[in-house]
């Protein structure tokens, strides 16, 4: 099932990543409205991300399926709305409790390595990175700067990196100057 996984530009941010979940499926359907979808989503999330960034395990059960909803819902509060003290207990404790860090290491040889450091499973280290990315659009005024896309049709939050980039993705892009250049010859004939 293919979904729309950003892999660049601003909307790859992993809070948005999340947000955009739900019209992430095929005909703009919800990516978590099932076990099954969820998990064939979060694959395609996982294969994005450089190797050993999440770990080997990646399943999604029922328990990570309400934890990815409730986070979700959390982090939308937060980005696009107005936030609840709830919604922010959230957020900062799957960034305090499950973020992935980088830690030291000696390899057999005894040579200095960096290793990361995850605080559990594939999804749990993943809303730990959505959770510190969530905090790091607040403090960096990125949320200030979140948009939809500039396709009418189109429901994909981005933060535009560039004044002029209003487009989730250059088929977005495409999609909206071909259909303005058709309601032009229209309305010329
Ligand atoms: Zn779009």
């Amino acid at each position: 099932m293919p979904f729309r996984v950003a892999t660049e530009g601003g909307e790859a941010r992993p809070s948005l990543v999340l947000v955009n979940s739900a019209v992430a499926a095929p005909d703009d359907a919800d990516a978590l409205a099932d076990v099954d979808t969820a998990a064939a989503w979060f694959d395609a999330v996982a294969s994005a991300l450089p190797p050993g960034e999440l770990g080997d395990d990646l399943g999604v059960d029922a328990e990570s399926l309400d934890a990815l909803r409730q986070v979700r819902g959390a982090v939308r509060q937060i980005l696009l709305d107005r936030p609840r003290a709830s919604s922010l207990a959230v957020v900062n404790r799957y960034d305090t409790e499950s973020a992935p860090s980088w830690g030291l290491d000696l390899d057999g040889r005894g040579e200095l390595q960096v290793r990361r450091r995850l605080w559990g499973p594939g999804v749990e280290s993943w809303l730990g990175t959505v959770a510190a990315d969530c905090i790091d659009l607040v403090r960096s005024g990125g949320r200030d700067r979140i948009t939809t896309c500039a396709t009418p049709t189109c429901q994909v939050v981005l933060v535009p990196e560039h004044h002029r980039r209003r487009y989730c993705s250059p088929a977005c892009a495409h999609r909206t100057r071909q259909s303005r250049y058709q309601q032009g010859r229209a309305t010329r004939s």
